[in-house]
C-alpha cells in the first residue's frame, strides 16, 4: 500500500489513533528482539528455534522514529519486551533515548530478571523506573524444568539487586500452569507478602501449548481466600487490566495481589494497546495473526504524519476480541495456522510475538 494514496482529510489528520469500535490506541508494546537466554515450556519451543538476523530487526533508529510519530498521536504508555530484551546489545543506550521522548508518561520493561544482576542500575539512571519480573516458580527444580536449564538464584539475586536500586514498584508476573507449577499458589501468596511485593497471576494463554493447563483467576482467588480470611479486592482502578486485592487485616503490609484474566474475562472492550514485533511487524491483537510490516514506511522517508495516516488506516482492521478460549471457532483457529511466527513444529509461540 502507498502511504500517501491513503484518502483521510485535514480533519482525521487531526486525530488520535482510533479503531472502527472507537477504541483509542495509548499502548505500546514493543518487542526488542525474539532472542531469549531462557526457554520457557509455555513460550518457546524446546528446538528447531528460527531467530530473526540482525538485519531483519527493527534498527533502536527504526524504533525511536516509529515511537515518535505514535507520541504525538496520544500514545503515552510504553513496554519493552521480548524475547528477553536485557539480552540484546545497547539496551541501556535505547532506553536512555527513548525516556528522552516528551510525552512517554510511563515506561515500563517485562523481563526474566536473569541479566538484571548486571543492568539494574544501568537501567534505572538511564531513566527506567518500572519493571515487571517474569518467576514461575520459586523451587530450583521446577524452575529450571520449566525454563528448559534457567538458574533460579539468579533471578531471585536480580529482584534483590533491582529493590536495592530503587524500583518501584517491582511487579512479579507468574504463570501457573495445572500440574506444573500450581501447587506453589501459596508459597508465592507467602513470597510477595514477606517481600511486599506486587504480584501479579497472568492467565496462561495456549498460543501453541494444550489449553487443559489454563486455570482462571476466579479459581486461584477462591483457593487463596481458604487460606487468607482477609483477602480482599481493592478499589477498582479502571486503567489497569489487573483486578487487585490486599490483606485487610495486615493494614501496613504493601503486597499486592493481582490478576490478570486474558482468558476468562477478556479486556478486549477496552484494549488500549499495540505491539510491535522485533522484526518490525505490527500486531493489532495477540490472538490473529494478522501482522503489518511497518519497516518500508520506517525506512522510507515518511513524515511522522504519513505514519500516522498509515496506522490509522490499519487501526480499522482491529478485531472486536480474541477467540482465546473459542478454539472450536475452525474459521478464526485457522488463521493462525497461516502465522509467519509459527516454527517447524506448526505453532505459534510468544516470544516471537512480546506477550
Ligand atoms: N523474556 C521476558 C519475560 O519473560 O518476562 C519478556 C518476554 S515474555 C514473552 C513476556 C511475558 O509473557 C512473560 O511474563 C511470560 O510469562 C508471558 N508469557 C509467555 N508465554 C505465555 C503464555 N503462553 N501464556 C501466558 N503468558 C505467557
Ligand atoms: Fe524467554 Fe520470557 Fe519467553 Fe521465558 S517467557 S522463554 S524468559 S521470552
Amino acid at each position: 500500500m502507498d502511504i500517501n494514496d491513503i484518502g483521510i482529510d485535514n480533519n482525521e489528520a487531526a486525530q488520535l489513533l482510533v479503531d472502527g469500535f472507537g477504541r483509542q490506541i495509548t499502548y505500546l508494546r514493543i518487542s526488542l528482539t525474539d532472542r531469549c537466554n531462557l526457554r520457557c515450556v509455555y513460550c518457546m519451543p524446546k528446538e528447531g528455534v528460527q531467530l530473526l538476523s540482525h538485519s531483519e530487526m527493527l534498527s533502536y533508529e527504526e524504533i525511536l522514529k516509529f515511537v515518535n510519530a505514535l507520541v504525538s498521536r496520544g500514545v503515552n504508555k510504553i513496554r519493552i519486551t521480548g524475547g528477553e530484551p536485557l539480552v540484546r546489545k545497547g539496551v541501556v543506550n535505547f532506553i536512555e533515548k527513548l525516556n528522552n521522548i516528551d510525552g512517554i508518561k510511563d515506561m515500563a520493561m517485562t523481563t526474566n530478571g536473569v541479566l538484571l544482576g548486571k543492568y539494574a542500575r544501568d537501567l534505572y539512571n538511564a531513566g527506567l523506573k518500572r519493571i515487571n519480573i517474569s518467576l514461575d516458580s520459586l523451587n530450583n527444580e521446577i524452575f529450571s524444568k520449566l525454563t528448559r536449564g534457567g538458574n533460579l538464584d539468579s533471578v531471585l539475586k536480580g529482584i534483590d539487586i533491582a529493590k536495592t536500586v530503587g524500583f518501584e514498584p517491582i511487579k512479579i508476573n507468574t504463570v501457573l500452569m495445572r500440574g506444573d507449577n500450581d501447587k506453589e499458589l501459596m508459597n508465592f501468596i507467602n513470597f510477595a507478602v514477606k517481600n511486599e511485593f506486587n504480584l501479579r497471576f497472568i492467565e496462561y494463554m495456549p498460543i501453541g501449548q494444550n489449553i487443559s493447563q489454563a486455570i482462571t483467576s476466579k479459581e486461584l482467588i477462591d483457593k487463596i481466600k481458604t487460606e487468607y480470611k482477609d483477602f480482599e479486592p481493592k478499589k477498582i482502578d479502571e486503567r489497569s487490566v489487573s483486578k487487585e486485592y490486599y490483606f485487610s487485616a495486615q493494614k501496613n503490609n504493601k503486597a499486592v495481589i493481582g490478576f490478570i484474566s486474558p482468558l476468562s474475562e477478556h479486556f478486549c472492550n477496552d484494549c488500549n494497546r499495540l505491539r510491535i514485533t522485533a522484526s518490525g511487524k505490527l500486531r493489532l491483537c495477540l490472538f490473529y495473526d494478522e501482522e503489518y510490516d511497518i519497516k518500508e514506511i520506517l525506512n522510507s522517508n515518511a513524515s511522522d504524519e504519513n505514519i500516522y495516516k498509515y496506522l490509522l488506516d490499519v487501526l480499522q482492521k482491529k478485531r472486536q476480541t480474541h477467540l482465546f478460549n473459542n478454539k472450536n471457532n475452525k474459521n478464526e483457529t485457522d488463521n493462525l495456522q497461516n502465522n509467519n511466527n509459527i516454527t517447524t513444529d506448526g505453532n505459534i509461540y510468544m516470544n516471537k510475538i512480546g506477550g
